[in-house]
């Protein structure tokens, strides 16, 4: 009896601790509000991808496609497509340390969003655990950020680190929303998530963060962008 009591006790810790408190995203059932209007607009991704010993990308072209596609779907709500600017080399192929993450600030660029892809990267926190994704923000420049995928994410990744890309930084312990860690077959995000995605996606645009991808092609053609961000190298 003693001993069953004593594992009730252990399985409650554990439960507790599993399950961190509710985060200020989460909106009780009866105040989430309806979903946003959505925005309609096509917004590009840059992707750098790292490359192996071979000199190939450590992922290809058609699961880029794939982890777009799936974001596209997860973002439909919000009226966000999204599509590949281009697909560019990068030589960094495992990021360790904080320091590897801040590293790949050189290559941001206006008017897109940078997503990285690398081989291997390690929890900065739990050194003895690999992330999938990260959204990453420069401590030296906060309104600096970008996204890294790892090539053991799955096809949701992406999706997950756009929704903290988009004003969302909390997860939420929910089964089955994009961004908890059990998202199952078909998440989706609460309206209110929607809401802080479509807020964000504006805001970005209007201070030209980011372009619409007919305004990239119009900014490229006329020789304005490609343009890195300034003050974002390491000080
Ligand atoms: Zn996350």
């Amino acid at each position: 009896m003693l001993a069953r009591v004593v594992l009730g006790l252990f399985l409650l810790a554990t439960v507790a601790h599993a399950q961190p408190s509710p985060d200020e995203g989460d909106v009780p059932p009866e105040t989430m509000p309806s979903p946003p209007a959505p925005l309609a607009v096509r917004l590009p991704i840059r992707f750098r991808v790292a490359r192996d010993a071979a000199g190939d990308l450590v992922r290809d072209k058609r699961w880029l496609v794939a982890q777009t596609e799936r974001a596209s779907t997860l973002f439909a709500p919000a009226g966000i497509t999204f599509v590949i600017a281009s697909v560019e080399p990068l030589d960094a192929a495992d990021l360790e340390t904080r320091d590897d993450r801040h590293g790949l600030a050189r290559h941001l660029e206006r008017g897109v969003i940078n997503a990285f892809v690398v081989r291997a990267m390690r929890d900065v926190d739990d050194p003895t655990q690999w992330r999938r994704g990260v959204h990453w923000r420069l401590p030296w420049r906060r309104e600096r950020h970008f996204v890294i995928v790892t090539e053991i994410a799955p096809p949701i990744t992406l999706a997950h680190e756009l929704g903290h890309f988009f004003g969302n930084p909390k997860h939420r312990w929910v089964p089955g929303n994009v961004m908890s860690y059990e998202a199952g077959d078909a998440p989706t995000f609460d309206p209110d998530q929607l809401h802080r995605i479509v807020a964000h996606a504006r805001r970005y645009l209007r201070s030209g963060e980011l372009v619409t991808h007919e305004r990239l092609g119009e900014l490229t053609a006329r020789g304005e962008l490609p343009r890195r961000w300034d003050g974002v190298e390491p000080p």
